[in-house]
């Protein structure tokens, strides 16, 4: 059988890739494909199943923001049982001993969060220079670990405060990776997806085609292709583009970089949380002497569970200690908070690893600091026939690094490349 020649081909299934697709499917005489390297699709949103089959998201979870996330208006999700997490209590711990004025502090954390300027960039920890520890630790959580996925000398302000706040907002009790991989039915019943299909090459030096080729040396071809790799993947050099990307692509993924943010997921008896009195997600800010400053997310969408989030150099020093060894500090860290009865069973640890999946290379982008305009700069397309899409490319300028932003742009590049773009840019 020939090798078929497809009008565009998308690389990547998770949130974008699967939006992309089902933008297409709208138009039948569109034929086209979606290449996958992983076993399953998603990406980036996974929901995995730990203890006695409590479903956790080891990626993204929140419809963050969701009075004014146009996600939140899928008219989809009512098929799904959703907890909404805002009116949340935070504890402050500091060397295991809780803060009589905890929610206080967090109170004058707000303003700390003050005086953010959207057009001059500085660093996090440049803000945060002159607030006294505590509040800078807070912040750590705050802009860092539990936001921006990097370290505050990492986090650029104008990145953070320029796309719609990481505040809570709507969950799925099920998990988010089930609700985004719910929406590929037609995708799969139609033949539209390739697993364990992970590019290598994008060739587009010739005007007629592109030719990829994947890993085991099977060549594919389509005129078009959307692209929605992470920005980690195409920096990380695991995608030769011939002719390499054009300087004004190369100089905006120079300018962004992944975060690292890690999940570290604890399934607990509800006897646990009963005891506790705690009947609702809640928040704790674990401060000790000496050590990173970690947050910690209880009863996520209701379940009885508590996630740890870590990010930057601490997520790198911990992954680099190896899962187990990385999930007992964690779990040693609780400890100084819950107690030592703090023992979930082996079967009821998981941990994510995005920093050193080779199909994410990080968890999600981060502008370096001064990098914002590279976001917008990437939506333009290579030689009118290459669209990078995904949550790192600002098709819709306040929604970039969310799920809705990596659908948004999936939607808008398929659009794109259709040659039928009634959207407009601005959402
Ligand atoms: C720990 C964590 C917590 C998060 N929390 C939230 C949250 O609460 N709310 C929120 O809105 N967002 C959150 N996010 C961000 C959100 O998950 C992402 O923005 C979104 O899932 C990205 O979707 P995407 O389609 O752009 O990329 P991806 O999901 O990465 O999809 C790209 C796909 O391409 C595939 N691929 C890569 N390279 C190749 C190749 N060469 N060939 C073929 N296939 C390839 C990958 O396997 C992947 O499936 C979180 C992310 C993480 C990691």
């Amino acid at each position: 059988m020939d090798t078929p020649i497809y009008d565009i081909a998308i690389l990547g299934c998770g949130a974008s890739g699967i939006a992309a697709g089902n933008k297409l499917l709208n138009n039948p005489s569109c034929n086209f494909v979606i290449f996958e390297g992983a076993s399953r699709i998603g990406g980036r949103t996974f929901t995995d199943k730990i203890g006695r089959d409590i479903p956790v998201d080891m990626g993204g979870s929140w419809i963050h923001s969701n009075e004014v996330n146009p996600m939140a208006q899928d008219p989809a999700i009512s098929g799904f049982q959703t907890s909404l997490d805002k009116e949340f209590p935070i504890y402050v711990y500091v060397n295991g001993k809780p803060l009589s004025s905890g929610d206080q502090i967090v109170k004058n954390f707000t303003h700390a969060k003050e005086g953010i300027s959207p057009i001059t960039d500085i660093s996090a920890a440049e803000h945060l220079a002159e607030e006294e520890p505590i509040i800078t630790d807070i912040g750590d959580l705050y802009f860092g670990n539990a936001a921006s996925g990097k370290s505050l000398h990492t986090t650029s302000m104008q990145d953070e405060s320029s796309t719609e706040p990481f505040g809570f907002g709507l969950l799925f009790k099920d998990g988010m990776g089930n609700f985004i991989t719910s929406k590929a039915g037609k995708l799969f019943s139609e033949g539209k997806i390739q697993l364990n299909t992970t590019i290598c090459e994008i060739d587009y030096s010739k005007r007629s085609v592109i030719k990829m080729q994947d890993i085991h040396g099977n060549a594919h071809y389509a005129k078009k292709i959307i692209v929605t790799a992470s920005i980690g993947v195409l920096k990380g050099g695991l995608i030769r583009f011939m002719p390499e990307l054009p300087e004004s692509h190369l100089s905006a993924l120079d300018a962004l970089e992944m975060g690292n943010m890690e999940k570290f997921v604890f399934a607990l008896d509800e006897s646990f949380f009963e005891k506790r009195g705690i009947t609702k997600n809640t928040n704790y800010m674990i401060i000790d002497e000496g050590q990173p400053p970690l947050f910690a997310h209880l009863r996520t969408a209701g379940n009885p569970t508590i996630t740890v989030f870590t990010g930057g150099d601490v997520s790198k020093a911990l992954i680099s200690k190896g899962k187990f060894a990385a999930e007992k500090i964690i779990l040693e860290r609780l400890k100084t908070v819950f107690g030592d009865g703090f023992t979930p069973s082996l079967n009821a640890v998981d941990s994510s690893n995005w920093t050193q999946n080779p199909l994410t290379e990080g968890s999600y982008s981060g502008a370096k600091i001064g990098g914002h305009w590279a976001r917008k700069a990437l939506t333009a397309p290579v030689d009118q026939r290459i669209h990078l899409a995904g949550e790192a490319i600002a098709h819709s300028p306040n929604w970039y690094v969310h799920i809705y932003g990596a659908i948004a742009s999936g939607e808008i590049a398929a659009e794109k490349a259709l040659g039928t773009q009634s959207r407009s840019a601005k959402i």
